[in-house]
């Protein structure tokens, strides 16, 4: 998870946090808004009602007191007030009337606003006699309208309308005729659960209310001026006028007024309407906190469903974004793995097509070492066919020269007929011929098979065989033979014939190499060599031994130090081949005390019998030891 991703995050829901407060806010307001209107049209409907009922019933009223002053009787209780039984007329008149209509109270005013005559006339709280002309209906009914006027009556206590028309005469205006309505019962009716209905005079004090604690105050404080009215008039029979705690204002376009009662601060709509021809306005008052609490269920409903909205948006916004992540990551491995199987091609392919040269190389090798073998081989092949021919021309020419000289001369020696040096010549010719057939029968040894089979020969009787065969030779020779063969036999994996034809050459050379030295001894040793499962024979002379430029050569064919005659240089050669195909070695070193030593090394065997195989060879092998 990255850091960016993480503070992007965070950021995100800083935003849909603050976004959320701001909506709830805002949203808040404007179903507040709402809702208020939807108030503000109950309590419009509210407010017209209950002008509509005041307007009733006050202009109901209208026509009482103009209708009362009309009648002469009226106008008489004033202008003959001195006659008796006048005014008790006016009493019983205003009385009935008053009865009749369903006013409270009716009653006739002179000049001076002292009550002459009334409908309650004889009662305790009687106005008859009272001067009530500082009532302002008093003063505009004198000046010939209508009086209206809304006051509180000190003797009951009640709100009242006071209605008053003037009394003309002839002479002008003689007197008021005044008309009280009760305004309680209407009060009464007022029981909205919701609205408080208040009915405010020009200064603002509550005359009527549905809630009878903001009676007879003002909403706002009062003028010095308007307290001085008040007083003058006795609107509210001397009740002090006190402030409501109240504070009117508007917000959003719409008028608010926030009453304290007590502790409590309650928030209302206000709407108000005049009563038509009076000074008084009836306001409704809506409470708010159903709008308010409305709304704040509605915002945080619908804040609720945005949120949700928003935290599925997110989910889905954040599922996507991880998607994408994962994407990325399996895009940025399958790149990576792209990258390791090309790096590892590359690498592979630049391996193999090393490979592939190094095997061209090495078969380039091959083919010229094969070739050089060839050529060497061949080489060898016509090396040793130039020696060959050398020492064959050498061993043939020679015999061949001379017999051709015997020849020639036995042909002269038998023309002068000396025929026994002819004979001579013949037979030394003849001679010659064996020789050659001599040279013939070794050269033949060389075309022998060499696979021919091995088994296990005894070391003891193929060294005693040779000495046999050697015998007249060690005789003429002188030569002390000594010996050493273990007890019991040893076997090697070899031919008998064979093997024996190795010996008789070997002893036969190192007599031959002793032939100045006097007590020559030739010593034979048979033994387990280091290497297990080997077994050597040696054959030792006491002679000067080989030769150094000699060593290297000694078992070439046709190498000989020795005199023409005597030796064909074929010995060696066939013994090495001889002790090879049994699967030895045949070596040959000097000896630290003098003298030469060949050693034949050749592999012990399980000793089984023995086979006199290979009669020609060991006619050959008796040919070379004479
Ligand atoms: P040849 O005996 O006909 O010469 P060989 O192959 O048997 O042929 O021997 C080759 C040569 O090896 C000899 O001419 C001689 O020079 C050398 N040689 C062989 N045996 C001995 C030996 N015991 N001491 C010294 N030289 C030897």
């Amino acid at each position: 998870m990255t850091a960016f991703g993480a503070f992007t995050r965070a950021a995100v829901a800083v935003f849909a946090f603050v976004a959320m407060v701001a909506a709830i806010f805002a949203g808040s307001n404007y179903t507040t808004r709402f809702y208020l209107a939807d108030i503000a049209e109950r309590g419009q409907s509210t407010l017209r009602l209950s002008v509509a009922g005041l307007d009733g019933v006050l202009s109901r009223f209208d026509y009482l007191p103009g209708l009362v002053a009309e009648d002469p009787s009226t106008r008489r209780a004033l202008t003959e007030a001195g006659q008796t039984g006048i005014v008790q007329k006016a009493n019983s008149d205003l009385r009935t009337i008053a009865d009749e209509a369903g006013v409270a109270e009716l009653f006739l005013l002179d000049r001076d606003g002292i009550v002459v005559a009334a409908s309650n006339s004889g009662e305790p709280d009687s106005l008859v006699a009272r001067s009530l002309g500082y009532k302002p209906f008093f003063a505009r009914a004198l000046e010939g309208a209508i009086g209206r006027y809304f006051a509180l009556d000190p003797r009951s206590g009640s709100r009242g309308y006071y209605i008053a028309a003037p009394v003309q005469s002839a002479d002008g205006i003689v007197g008021v005729v005044a008309a009280r309505v009760d305004l309680d019962p209407i009060e009464s009716a007022w029981t909205s659960p919701v609205d408080e209905i208040l009915v405010l005079d020009r200064n603002g004090i509550v005359f009527m209310a549905s809630q009878s604690d903001w009676l007879f105050r003002s909403l706002k404080p009062l003028t010095e001026t308007a307290r001085t009215a008040i007083a003058g008039t006795r609107q509210f029979a001397g009740r002090e006028i006190d402030t409501l705690n109240a504070e009117t204002f508007v917000r959003g376009g719409i008028p608010l007024i926030a009453v304290e009662d007590g502790k409590k601060v309650t928030e209302f709509l206000i709407q108000d309407m005049a009563i038509p021809d009076t000074d008084m306005t009836v306001s409704v008052l809506s409470r708010t906190d159903s709008a308010r609490n409305q709304a704040f269920i509605f915002t945080i409903i619908a804040s609720l469903l945005t949120l949700i909205a928003v935290m599925f948006l997110v989910f889905l916004w954040q599922r996507r974004a991880r998607l994408l992540e994962r994407l990325m990551l399996q895009r940025e491995a399958h790149d990576v793995l792209e990258r390791r199987v090309a790096a590892r091609t590359a690498s592979l392919n630049e391996a193999n097509a090393r490979l592939i040269s190094e095997i061209a190389e090495r078969r380039a090798t091959e083919a010229e070492l094969r070739k050089t073998q060839e050529d060497l081989i061949q080489a060898g092949k016509l090396a040793a066919l130039g020696q060959m021919s050398t020492a064959l021309s050498h061993e043939f020419n020679q015999p061949l020269a001379a017999i051709r000289s015997y020849a020639d001369n036995a042909d002269i020696l038998l023309e002068r007929e000396r025929y026994q040096e002819a004979r001579d010549n013949v037979g030394r010719i003849s001679s010659l011929t064996d020789r050659m057939a001599e040279i013939s029968k070794h050269l033949r040894t060389f075309a022998r098979k060499p696979d021919e089979k091995t088994e296990a020969v005894s070391t003891g009787a193929v060294v005693r065989d040779t000495l046999d065969l050697l015998n007249s030779k060690i005789s003429a020779s002188g030569v002390d033979i000594s010996v050493s063969v273990p007890e019991p036999d040893i076997c090697v994996q070899a031919g008998h014939v064979r093997l024996q034809q190795v010996l008789v050459n070997l002893v036969s050379n190192a007599i031959d190499a002793m032939r100045d030295i006097p007590d020559p001894v030739v010593s034979i040793g048979v033994d387990r060599a280091g290497n297990a499962g080997e077994v050597t024979i040696s054959v030792r002379d006491r002679g000067p031994g080989i030769a150094d430029d000699a060593a290297a050569q000694v078992f070439d064919p046709f190498f000989t130090t020795k005199e023409v005659g005597e030796g064909l240089g074929l010995g060696l050669s066939i013994s090495y081949n001889i002790v090879k195909d049994f699967g030895g070695s045949l070596r040959a070193c000097n000896h630290a005390d003098g003298g030469a030593v060949f050693t034949v090394t050749l592999q012990e065997a399980v000793p089984t019998g023995q086979s006199h195989d290979d009669a020609e060879i060991l006619n050959a092998t008796r040919v070379a030891a004479e």
